[in-house]
């Protein structure tokens, strides 16, 4: 990794508050104190700060008399290797210097055991079905691989048709292509969500609506969904938003009262249940990502599901450039190329196989994280409504600054310096550049797009690193106590 060192370096002459400042901006919670030459003459972590508050410095009283003068320090002519075998819990930051003492890199015990927001994971026949494609030369999107994962995608998610995509995104397009949703229609999409929910609205030439999101579960409002109806909405798009599924019965009254056609964003919720029953199966097509992060993964690739014959057949001729499949290169309609491939499908097939141990264990995850934290003031867990089956995409939380004292994107910053990835909520759709002004209020998608952050939640997470991120958590909140305390 090449870090920008230069934000990590101060000079002598720096006071205690300049090195608070600069641990700010720089990474990896640490700051390096140069003499006249550039020479390393110590360093800085929040923690010795936070020390030299607490003997009674005061904030303008210079830094050299403060920074640790011991320190372990590795030499840019050694091997990396050697290097960052020095490194261990206790010393966490490790300058390399040149044989004049000036800092030319350095190395993070945070950065060297990073712990990403999610993995992929690709133990079971991902190789072996892959290996075939290559051996067999079928690696485009005929082969028998892209049969086999629609046939036992639908199984599995209790539709009675599924259709491979290229990504969520063009399964999204495709299904409101499918339905006949253009120019002059307009779409109910939840105002918190991944802006490809709406994007596609837009590329069909239809106009999303954006309506505010529950308090509760973070997903679309019923109750406002009313207020959003005018007489040229088309579909509702219900989002299960990080694995939450929607309220689905009073989306479906809804929809079924108005005439309107229901498309289930099911990017992040594969296998969630709403009421015992799985999302993807309410509305007329259900929508599923398999890009890397998701629950199951092609690399790229999505998936449409639908009970509907003729939408299905639909949704193929236009997946397939329009063409009919008995009169070969004649158009009936102007379709796309969002076909799989084999290779994808291969991956696919052989990810599906790994389900059931996919949702044990990311539901295992979330149990871990909600018990270490529940008792963290200021902070709301990843919800679960009782007629919910979360599947936990992402172990998200919120964060309540009143509280705490630490802001959210503070909380990331300090978590990004112990070495935690974290990921912000999604911006309110309606305050971004590419959609139409509204004037109705999102106050909740508002809020909780400031307070939200989510969690390492690969499902190869172990209760150690699980306890290490919470560890982490819990210390920043009451190190701030301390630091708004004495400041104040
Ligand atoms: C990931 C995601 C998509 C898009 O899926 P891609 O496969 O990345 O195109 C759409 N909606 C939501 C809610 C998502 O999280």
């Amino acid at each position: 990794m090449n870090k920008d060192i230069s934000l990590n370096l101060l000079a002598a002459h720096a006071c205690l508050k300049d090195v608070l400042n600069a641990l700010n901006r720089g990474v990896f919670g640490v700051v390096f104190i140069t003499g006249q030459h550039g020479e390393v003459k110590g360093l800085f972590t929040d923690g010795d700060v936070r020390r030299a508050l607490l003997n009674g410095a005061n904030l303008e009283a210079p830094a050299s008399q403060f920074m640790k003068k011991e320190f372990i320090f590795g030499r840019s002519a050694s091997k990396r290797e050697e290097n960052i075998r020095l490194l261990s819990e206790r010393v966490r930051h490790l300058p390399i210097l040149d044989e004049k003492g000036c800092l030319v890199d350095f190395l993070s015990w945070a950065e060297m055991w990073r712990l990403p927001v999610m993995e992929p994971t690709l133990g079971g026949n991902e190789l072996k079905y892959v290996s075939d494609c290559i051996t067999s030369n079928w690696i485009s999107s005929q082969g028998s691989y892209v049969r086999a994962f629609e046939n036992e995608f639908a199984n599995y998610s209790g539709s009675k048709c599924a259709l491979t995509t290229t990504s969520g995104t063009t399964a999204l397009h495709l299904a409101l292509v499918a339905l006949g949703i253009g120019a002059g229609d307009e779409v109910i999409v939840p105002d918190l969500t991944f802006g490809a929910s709406a994007n596609v609205v837009l590329h069909t030439g239809a106009k999303p609506v954006f309506v505010d999101v529950h308090p509760g579960h973070w997903t679309l409002d019923p109750d406002l969904l009313k207020a959003a109806l005018t007489p040229r909405t088309k579909a509702v798009m219900p989002v299960h938003l990080y694995g939450h599924p929607c309220d689905m019965d009073p989306i479906m009254d809804f929809a079924h009262k108005h005439g309107l056609f229901v498309v289930e964003d099911c990017a992040e919720a594969l296998g969630a249940r709403y009421m015992g029953q799985l999302v993807g199966t309410f509305g007329d097509v259900g929508c599923f990502s398999f890009f890397s992060n998701k629950v199951i993964t092609t690399g790229e690739g999505g998936m449409v599901t639908t009970r509907d014959q003729q939408l299905y057949e639909k949704m193929m001729l236009l997946r397939d450039h329009g063409m009919r499949k008995n009169r070969r290169y004649w158009h009936e309609l102007a379709g796309f190329n969002y076909r799989m491939t084999n290779l994808q499908a291969a991956v696919g097939l052989a990810q599906l196989e790994q389900i059931d141990s996919f949702l044990t264990a990311r539901r295992k995850v979330a149990e871990q994280y909600s018990r270490c934290l529940s008792g963290v003031d200021g902070i709301t867990l990843s919800p679960e409504m009782d007629w919910a089956k979360n599947i936990y995409w992402l172990y998200s939380i919120l964060i309540d600054e009143a509280v705490t004292g630490v802001t959210r994107d503070e909380l990331i910053h300090l978590l990004e310096a112990e070495g935690v990835e974290t990921r912000p909520f999604f911006y309110p759709l309606h305050s971004q550049p590419p959609f139409p002004d509204c004037d109705a209020e999102f106050p909740v998608a508002d809020r909780l797009a400031v307070k939200g952050i989510s969690l390492p939640s690969s499902i190869t997470l172990n209760s150690d690193e699980i306890e290490r991120v919470c560890g982490c958590i819990r210390k920043l909140i009451d190190n701030h106590r301390i630091m708004a305390n004495f400041i104040s």
